[in-house]
């Protein structure tokens, strides 16, 4: 992931030796070696044009240190914008509500929506130690909520099972109700997901939104997606108020452009990573582990 910026800028590098200061004129090189590098990891190309706006911006008139080469000077401000355009911090999932605590899941069919609740059904329960309730709203392919009753087997979670015929809707409501008489604290919600955005599709997941009043609605992005990510990302911000991003298949062969574009498009932090298919493969995001994966 990310081997031409490493290689790029381990290029560039060596044509700073020996100066005292960054200027515009001694770091163009390297600015543009970067920008390139974001470029073929996919990187959304407004997404590159801040980025390389706010380097320009920190390593100019930068004193390099006299521990410091120029060049490892400017891999540091480097290391520190990757760390701000993937959130800063690592961002925690909000729980703190009257329970159920509802999580719901948006994204496109094959993101990893179903997966992820299974993984995220586990990750609550050993982590917060909390009753997890998993619904499937998806009733346009049974096979995902068969999926999803299977995870929830493996996991241990309590499945909510679904009636013939019942709507969306209908199973949110009655899955709320049953959550509450069974004492679950967190209702984790799988919607059905198109192959690519349609109007059906928002409105029916903006209405389960209306409905559930989720704590968190996260959604959930394939990271080999690329460039793709970005317009479903733009379409479900604009349509939900999401409050965080799942980045799955971050163990593929994704180039990773996806990581640095979702947090400046929806505004929102990446909170999960998935790293495999199997149910332990769910981690915490780390923009600062992440940025360093990135420079190698
Ligand atoms: P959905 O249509 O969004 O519910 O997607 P699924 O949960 O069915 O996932 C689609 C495929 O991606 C399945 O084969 C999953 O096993 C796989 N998958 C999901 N998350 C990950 C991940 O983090 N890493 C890998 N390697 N595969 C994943």
């Amino acid at each position: 992931m990310f081997d031409n910026l490493t290689s790029r800028l381990s290029g560039v590098i060596k044509t700073l030796r020996g100066e005292t200061r960054l200027t515009e004129s001694n770091i163009q090189d390297a600015l543009r070696e970067i920008r390139l590098a974001l470029l073929e990891a996919d990187v959304a190309l407004p997404v590159v044009k801040d980025f390389i706006a706010s380097i320009k911006e920190k390593a100019i008139g930068h004193e390099v240190m006299s521990s410091l080469t120029p060049g490892q000077a400017l891999v540091g401000v480097v290391y520190q914008e990757l760390i701000a355009i993937m959130g800063g911090d690592k961002s925690d999932l909000n729980l703190a509500t009257v329970p159920p605590a509802v999580i719901l899941m948006a994204g496109l069919q094959g993101a990893g929506k179903t997966t992820s609740s299974g993984k995220l059904a586990k990750w609550i329960m050993e982590h917060k130690k909390k009753k997890v309730l998993l619904v499937s709203c998806d009733i346009y392919r049974p096979a995902a909520i068969h999926q999803l009753e299977l995870l929830a087997q493996q996991t241990g979670a309590d499945f909510f099972p679904v009636k013939d015929g019942q709507k969306p809707g209908e199973i949110g409501a009655a899955a709320l109700d049953f959550a509450r008489r069974h004492h679950h604290e967190v209702m984790i919600v799988d919607t059905a997901g198109r192959l690519g955005i349609d109007e059906a599709m928002m409105q029916e997941i903006s209405e389960l939104e209306a409905l559930l009043k989720p704590i968190e609605t996260l959604f959930v992005v394939d990271a080999m997606q690329g460039q793709d990510a970005v317009n479903t990302a733009k379409a479900f911000s604009d349509a939900l108020p999401l409050t965080g991003v799942i980045l799955t298949k971050l163990d593929g062969d994704a180039r990773g452009g996806a990581a640095l574009s979702v947090k400046h498009i929806t505004g929102k932090p990446i909170k999960f990573a998935g790293v495999a298919e199997k149910l332990t493969g769910l981690e915490i995001f780390h923009p600062d582990r992440m940025a360093s994966r990135i420079l190698g």
